[in-house]
């Protein structure tokens, strides 16, 4: 099944070898703090222990899970099959970086239960890969598949960012060619995104860097969707492409879809289907308060009904699954809106569901505004 209602388990791995001048997701250098972190770790775990019931997915992502050394994998996976149910069916997804790879730790991974490849490659163009500061090249993330391939891995997935600046369709389409041609399963298309925090930030602020204007970057996303389905591939999510549908990604459905996701590590975010937490990002704090008999949740929000359904649209039209008409509000309202979609060609309408077509997914976050108020 690739998407289920049991629940999701998300470890949040906050390590990397070096920081790229784009990235704001919570992560940190300072790799002498692993231990330490997984000590902290296996005390939230044994806390959240009897939580949810038998969880079908695991993600390891983060950071860089794949600088954890072998004895560092071998105790976290030791700790989470000790401490939870896992269905046999389970989805186990890591996060690797094409550097970190060699056979022996592709074979250790597998070995270990994993049974999904999330690998960061960002492009197979070298100037972008080092525009990007990745410590890969793009020969090494090349090798680096094949290397999981020979492992046994049957569900490959890379990661490239798009949307560089003065990035042509044509530059952009050459590094989607090289990736059809390795035959992955999925594939994660991001745009480049300028966050408060980070160097590409800066950049631009100063006038050094400037991300494409709205029509380029339009223009890049419908040429990469079309690319992909022509070559295969089904877009099921604005960033998401899969083979086919059994290799979409089940764990990542459960947040789009409010399933409940248990989150360990710094950072990490849970939800049981009405109140989400979320842990303290800074990984001292984060071990100072569990080696105290403390809780690492920083924050807890209970959604209502309306948030729920706001959240639903904002969610479900991001996805080409759509949105339930139940959620859509005031019915007249929403009719009047739905004719004129379908207008423009943004969504299709069926009995009971609207769903972005792929025009609607380029615009997805504005879809749901438009439905918000009804
Ligand atoms: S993009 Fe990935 S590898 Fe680079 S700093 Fe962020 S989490 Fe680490």
């Amino acid at each position: 099944m690739a998407g289920t209602t049991r629940p999701g388990l998300y470890v949040h791995v906050p390590f990397c070898r070096t920081k790229c001048p784009y990235c704001a997701f919570k992560s940190t250098t300072e790799t002498a703090r692993i231990g330490d972190w997984l000590s902290a770790l296996e005390r939230e775990a044994e806390g959240r222990r009897g939580l949810f019931g038998w969880y079908d997915t695991l993600y390891v992502g983060g950071g860089t899970p794949s600088v954890l050394s072998d004895a560092d994998l071998r105790r976290l996976m030791g700790t989470l099959l000790g401490t939870f149910h896992f269905t046999r069916d389970l989805e186990a997804t890591i996060e690797v970086n094409p550097g970190d790879v060699d056979e022996a730790k592709a074979e250790l991974l597998y070995g270990l239960g994993f049974n999904r490849i999330s690998m960061g490659v960002q492009s197979f163009v070298q100037p972008e890969l080092e525009f990007l500061g990745r410590r890969h090249n793009a020969a090494r993330a090349l090798w680096s598949f094949d290397v999981f391939r020979g492992a046994g891995f049957e569900s490959l997935g890379l990661d490239l960012i798009q949307g560089l600046p003065g990035q042509t369709v044509e530059a952009r389409l050459e590094s989607l060619k090289r990736a059809v041609e390795l035959g992955p399963e999925h594939l994660s298309c991001y745009e480049l995104g300028f966050e408060p925090g980070t160097p590409f930030y800066e950049a631009r602020r100063k006038g050094k860097l400037s991300p494409p204007d709205g029509d380029a970057a339009a223009e890049g996303f419908l040429a990469t969707s079309e690319y992909l389905e022509d070559s295969g591939f089904l877009h099921y999510e604005v960033s998401n492409y899969a083979r086919d549908e059994r290799h979409r990604s089940r764990h990542n459905r459960k947040y789009w879809r409010h399933v409940p996701v248990l989150g360990l590590g710094p950072a990490a975010h849970s939800f049981d289907g009405r109140t989400r937490w979320w842990n303290v990002p800074d990984v001292a704090e984060y071990c100072r308060r569990l080696g105290s008999g403390d809780s690492a949740v920083q924050e807890t929000e209970d959604l209502g009904p309306d948030q729920l359904r706001l959240e639903r649209l904002a969610l479900g039209f991001r996805t080409r699954e759509g949105v339930d008409r139940k959620n859509l509000g005031d019915v007249a309202r929403a009719q009047s809106l739905l004719d004129r979609l379908v207008m423009e060609g943004l969504v299709t309408v069926s009995d009971t569901r609207v769903q972005p077509t792929r025009e609607g997914l380029c615009v997805a976050d504005g879809l749901a505004r438009g439905f918000c108020d009804l």
